[in-house]
């Protein structure tokens, strides 16, 4: 599965947002259970309304949505890459995601900040500085480690440099890693750096509740960051999430929000931008037993679509049968597509598009 971790500074609302998403989901997921794996670990389920479009086409009984781990990392202060607070326990938390999503406090009110006042760009360079120092570290402790192997002829040990240099350049002058540019044929390396400021970032300004439709100065400054930055930007009211959290009532919950003129709830947005964020793809496989939605990393080959569903079905896969979610739709069911000539037999080398609808034919 896919993860995001939730940042932030103490007080910002971090708790708050994680229980709501944790609560919602014990509430509606009545398919399948909501699992807490560990306390601070939950699994949402991930709005995707084709998906409810298909299972009423193929009158599945069941609808089974991709999902979506989110684990509230708590525990950060400035000082954690030098190992203050739980600072080494906070930064191989972070480590360990695919995405961070940081909670910024853009609510005034009565709540102590932890710097005095609010002011959510500060914030967010008390968070990116503790994070660009401990990959400056990380960085510079391989360089040296590598420096000693390109001495000896290891061509793995010159690639990893070559990836090292302009990192450390970056780093030095404040920018994150995910600003460095990386030719493709040293991507891989790069990855395997494990850099926390190379993972993609999502800000949630967390506002108060009169500000959640319309945002507030403090957002805005956290929007035009986010922009400048290329990283994602959710406005929600953590207060308001937990609120509708606890309602039961489906109606209830839809009239709330509307009062306050919102459509949907800022979970729904958080979990759709998490997604984004990692730029996965969906596809389906459709049923009378079921219709389900699977997540796989955009430009993943047909064999890996398969193998996310079972390893079975990726070693002894031969091919693929395929229609897109726009023409299953269009045409009104698999039979009738399939009479219009929409589904393709694709094979091992077949890039998965986002939507696809896939049948797998596989050797046991
Ligand atoms: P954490 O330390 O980041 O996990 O922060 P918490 O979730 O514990 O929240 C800290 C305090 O801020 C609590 O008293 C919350 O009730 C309050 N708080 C969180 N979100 C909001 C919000 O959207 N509006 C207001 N007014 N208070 C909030």
């Amino acid at each position: 599965g896919f993860n995001c971790g939730i940042v932030g500074l103490p007080n910002v609302g971090k708790s708050t947002l994680f229980n709501a998403l944790t609560e919602t989901q014990a509430a509606e997921a009545a398919n399948y259970p909501f699992c807490t794996i560990e306390p601070n670990i939950g699994r949402v389920s991930v709005p995707d309304p084709r998906l409810d479009e298909l299972a009423k086409l193929a009158k599945s009984a069941k609808t089974i949505h991709t999902q979506l781990e989110f684990v509230d990392i708590a525990g950060l202060v400035a000082g954690a890459s030098k190992g203050e607070g739980l600072g080494n326990q906070f930064l191989a938390n972070i480590r360990e995601v695919d995405a961070i999503v940081q909670v910024l406090r853009c609510f005034g009110g009565e709540t102590t900040h932890v710097a005095g006042s609010v002011d959510p760009i500060r914030d967010a360079e008390t968070v990116e500085t503790e994070l660009l120092l401990a990959d400056l570290e990380s960085c510079e402790r391989q360089r040296d480690a590598a420096v000693k192997r390109a001495r000896g002829g290891d061509k793995e040990a010159k690639d990893r440099l070559a990836v090292l240099e302009p990192t450390i350049a970056a780093l030095s002058e404040g920018a994150p890693a995910r600003r460095v540019s990386v030719p493709p044929e040293l991507k891989s390396v790069f990855q395997q750096l494990q850099l926390l400021t190379a993972k993609p970032l999502l800000y949630v300004a967390n506002v108060e509740e009169e500000a959640a439709a319309a945002g507030n100065a403090e957002a805005e400054r956290v929007r035009e960051r986010a922009a400048a930055e290329g990283a994602g930007f959710v406005i929600v009211s953590a207060a308001i999430e937990a609120e509708v959290a606890g309602l039961s009532d489906a109606e209830e919950k839809q009239e709330f929000l509307e009062s306050l003129g919102l459509e949907t709830t800022g979970l729904a947005r958080v979990i759709r931008a998490g997604f984004a964020l990692l730029d996965l793809i969906t596809f389906f496989t459709v049923g009378p037993k079921e219709a389900r939605a699977w997540t796989v990393p955009r430009g993943a080959s047909a064999p890996e679509a398969a193998g996310a569903i079972h390893t079975d079905f990726q070693r002894g896969f031969i091919r693929a049968e395929t229609i897109a979610y726009t023409d299953f739709l269009a045409l009104g069911g698999e039979a009738a597509a399939k009479d219009a000539g929409k589904m393709r037999a694709e094979g091992k080398d077949y890039v998965v598009q986002d939507g696809d609808v896939f049948h797998f034919r596989f050797n046991v």
